[in-house]
């Protein structure tokens, strides 16, 4: 089941990476991108795409700060997320 579940969010995950890839192929020639896309392009992209390769290494489960693994609930909600909530607060805190 396990194994389901990672087939399932790998899936999502996929998906989002060509929905945002391919937004920013649409804005690729018009100058700048508006907030929104950029939003998506430059935090979310390379979320899902570090998620990816998280499941691939078999890691998925595990926070990339403190190494404490990640509610399956947590990654139901937000199938890119990299790190547990705590950390995860603690980044946004930094960034504002
Ligand atoms: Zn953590």
């Amino acid at each position: 089941m396990r194994s389901e579940f990672l087939t399932r969010q790998r899936k999502i995950l996929i998906a989002k990476q060509d929905e945002y890839r391919a937004l920013a192929a649409d804005f690729r020639d018009g100058g700048s991108l508006p907030d929104r896309i950029r939003f998506k392009f430059h935090v979310l992209l390379p979320a899902v795409t570090r998620a990816l390769e998280k499941i691939g290494l078999g890691d998925y489960y595990v926070c990339d700060e403190c190494g404490e693994s990640i509610p399956l609930r947590r990654l139901e909600l937000v199938p890119a997320a990299t790190h547990c909530v705590g950390c995860q607060e603690a980044r946004d805190v930094r960034a504002a």
